[in-house]
């Protein structure tokens, strides 16, 4: 049994285990971020409030124009009723008559321009719907994904933790105490391969001696400068 490379195996396992649960947690993190769509909501909502005043302003204008063209209708039928004859009086009603052609003339343009802004309005407020409608299902597609992504490794877990727990067992309780309090001090990397006589982790260069130490099967060699466990293939 060599010790060494049981231990840079559970390092091995121990890395992909701390992958798995990394990308488990950003998962999580994406899907619960709806940013975006809160985003796109709170334009439409605004959206929504400018087109309304757009639409009463229109609806206010639509129903002075109204009134007014009654108003003129009741006073010109009061003028060509015959009943009124006094010069004065036709007078006054002819003038009312003409200023109410003013004022429905006025508020007729003030109509158009209100109804300009309102297409205005709706081609936002349509376009902000169509904004959000184009994230949410954007966001599901990519939910789906992810939600795939999880499960498939969540089903790998078992796998891994077995390997891992394999590779426990074959280790003595004291190493395994050693190894673990390394891979907490060490960032999650408590075993470092040699490589063209450097340590895999720090880089610095490995005396022969420690070399020979880290091939040997059953002694734990460590890295003078990292403080990690050396394994030579
Ligand atoms: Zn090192």
């Amino acid at each position: 049994m060599n010790t060494s490379f049981n231990l840079f195996r559970l390092q091995t396992q121990d890395t992909l285990r701390m992958k798995m649960n990394a990308r488990l947690k950003e998962i999580d993190r994406i899907i619960a971020a709806d940013k975006e769509i809160n985003q796109a909501k709170a334009i439409l909502e605004e959206a929504e409030g400018i087109n309304k005043s757009a639409e009463s302003i229109v609806k206010g204008l639509m129903e002075q124009v109204k009134e007014k063209k009654m108003k003129r209708e009741l006073t010109q039928a009061n003028l060509f009723s015959g009943k009124v004859r006094n010069p004065k009086e036709l007078q006054d009603l002819q003038a009312e008559t003409q200023a109410l052609g003013r004022t429905i003339a006025k508020l007729e343009d003030e109509q158009l321009q209100a109804m300009m802004a309102l297409e205005e309005t709706t081609e936002s407020l349509d376009a902000a719907k169509t904004d959000l409608q184009q994230i949410l299902d954007r966001k599901a597609s990519q939910n789906s994904l992810l939600i795939g992504e999880k499960h498939k490794i969540e089903s790998e877990i078992p796998r891994v933790d077995s390997q891992r727990q394999a590779l426990i067992e074959q280790l003595d309780k004291e190493t395994f105490m050693i190894y673990r309090t390394l891979l907490k001090s060490k960032a999650g990397r408590a075993v470092a391969e040699v490589k063209d006589d450097t340590c895999g982790a720090c880089g610095v260069t490995v005396p022969p001696k420690d070399i020979q130490a880290a091939k040997s099967p059953n002694v734990i060699a460590y890295c003078k400068n990292c403080g990690r466990i050396l394994y030579k293939p």
